[in-house]
């Protein structure tokens, strides 16, 4: 019986600021308020785990190799925060319809490689589509990062991930 929370995060405009395909560290810049959400997630016995959509491989923007070391950049600026990252998966193609999000295919990997508990889990990201994907997935409570209130299936569209401190 899976019997772990996660706690899933879209990367691009929820962990760090888009800047549109960023890739390279010069680009990083905190998302204000993730830190504080990731340690709070932490203490409350959540894994963290990335999903995140990286077409830019496939458009030739950057390389896989390009992407993995900026992961290896940013869990280092986690773990500078005391914030383990369980793990991170990516789908570098356009036209995967199994994992490319707003498809579950990569939630549904990370639920089995991590025994996760989807019901008891929640999601964060910045579009409609990462929320959908949650939702495929069977994710209990997905949340919608957006300063307009648009129109979402989410459970609550925030303006800072801090808003989901107390709904852990
Ligand atoms: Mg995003």
């Amino acid at each position: 019986m899976p019997d772990k929370r996660a706690l899933f995060l879209d990367r691009d405009g929820t962990i760090n600021v888009d800047k549109h395909y960023v890739y390279r560290p010069q680009d990083f810049e905190w998302i204000p308020g993730i830190v504080e959400l990731c340690r709070a997630a932490q203490s409350a016995g959540y894994l963290i785990i990335i999903i995140t959509n990286q077409s830019g491989i496939e458009r030739g923007y950057y390389t896989e190799q390009d992407y993995a070391a900026f992961m290896q950049f940013l869990s280092g600026q986690f773990e500078a925060h005391g914030i383990r990252i369980a793990g991170s998966l990516h789908c570098p193609l356009l036209h995967d319809e199994i994992n490319r999000k707003p498809a579950p295919g990569l939630f549904l990997q990370a639920a089995d490689r991590w025994g996760i508990n989807m019901a008891a889990s929640l999601s964060l990201g910045d579009k409609e589509r990462d929320v959908q994907a949650g939702i495929h997935a069977g994710v209990g409570r997905n949340y919608l990062l957006s300063d307009s209130a648009e129109e979402s299936a989410a459970d609550a569209v925030v303006k800072s991930p801090s808003e989901l401190i107390p709904l852990l």
